[in-house]
């Protein structure tokens, strides 16, 4: 299973659509390694812990202290303004890194604080340079990004792979559905024509996770959301409460159990959504529990988005046509598990 560990409740930035820190959680795991420990060993045989926060970076000894003692596979998501406080030792264990950046160093120290976006590709590189498998830039993407111009810068930094999630939850309504149709799709459409001529000129993928996401879910359709939370992902806040997803530490229904206990984190069910007699569960498996559940932009916002993914789902495979058969074939794709590297598979 995955777990998205909190190191830290706290951020030190506050990029314009996240806030960053967590005000009512203890500022660090109040809970001993331990514990921790003693809990993984009893639920899960082959675990997977992602550092998370917050920062997870402002308690580097956390992360050193947990790789120390248990075995797993680890990753983290991190801003990286931080990342020299963590020997190379222990960065060059870390199967995915994910570093948010959300393309070119204006657009992103726009939103994210100057000098974000160096810090961001110095870290990547240092990854790339350490042998980390999976460097993948983690972008958050609202009216202001140019998908095909923003991926495709990020794909020419040293990072493998990038991802994407529509900033559609803690910000005031915006006109996503208008900038979809102006921006968003057609940016789509180019990125996934560049996607299949690479392919065709080598036979490998670019990295474009929610491409191969798509492929993936060809093949073997998502019978829960991609993220898994609340089945196959937690996440462990920094009181030892478990919850179903990392950015609902305080929400009642995300709430899976405790560390204390020798107890498996419990299994949420599904909410109530149109996706039960949807034809493109397969491809988006609900898209994100979080969103499902809180429907911040309520239901008119929700029918937009779910607009957007289908739209997004029909031009990548227009594009595709009869390949996608082919490429859902690969190894890449098979490979490909969000609750491995912590990816968001739609975005
Ligand atoms: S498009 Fe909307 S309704 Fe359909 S599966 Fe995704 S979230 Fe559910
Ligand atoms: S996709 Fe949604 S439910 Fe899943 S981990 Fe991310 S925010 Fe939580």
């Amino acid at each position: 299973m995955l777990w998205l560990l909190y190191t830290a409740s706290k951020c030190n930035l506050a990029c314009s659509y996240c806030g960053g820190s967590w005000k009512d959680l203890p500022p660090k795991p109040v809970y001993p390694v331990e514990v921790l420990k003693e809990y993984l060993e009893s639920v899960d045989p082959e675990p997977v812990i992602v550092f998370y926060g917050g920062e997870p970076l402002l308690n580097p000894k956390f992360i050193m202290d947990v790789m120390d003692s248990i075995e797993a596979v680890y990753g983290i998501q991190t801003n990286a303004t931080l990342h020299h406080l963590l020997p190379p030792k222990y960065w060059a264990r870390f199967e995915s890194v994910l570093i948010s950046i959300d393309g070119p160093e204006e657009l992103n120290d726009s939103r994210r604080g100057r000098g974000s976006y160096r810090k961001a590709v110095e870290l990547a590189a240092k990854a790339r340079g350490l042998g980390v498998r999976r460097v993948i830039a983690r972008m958050a993407v609202d009216g202001r990004s140019d998908i095909y111009r923003d991926v495709k810068h990020l794909l020419s930094l040293p990072f493998t792979h990038v991802h994407w999630q529509l900033s559609v939850d803690w910000v005031p309504k915006w006109d996503v559905r208008g900038w979809a149709e102006r921006s968003y799709l057609p940016g789509i459409k180019k990125l996934a024509e560049e996607f299949k001529d690479y392919y065709l000129r080598t036979g490998e993928l670019l990295g474009i996770v929610p491409f191969i996401a798509l492929l993936k879910a060809h093949k073997e359709p998502w019978d829960w959301v991609p993220c898994g939370a609340g089945r196959r992902a937690y996440s462990i806040i920094t009181d030892g409460t478990i919850t179903a997803c990392p950015i609902a530490p305080y929400e009642p229904w995300a709430k899976a159990g405790k560390i204390y206990s020798k107890e498996p984190p419990q299994h949420l069910p599904f909410p109530e959504a149109p996706c039960g007699s949807c034809p493109y569960f397969r491809y988006c498996g609900g898209r994100c529990l979080y969103w499902l559940r809180e429907r911040f932009w309520g239901e008119r916002g929700f029918g937009e988005v779910c607009w957007v993914t289908k739209r997004f789902v029909d031009t990548f495979f227009e594009v595709l046509g009869g390949l996608a058969d082919e490429m859902a074939e690969l190894e890449e794709v098979r490979e490909y598990d969000p609750t491995r590297d912590s990816t968001e598979a739609v975005p």
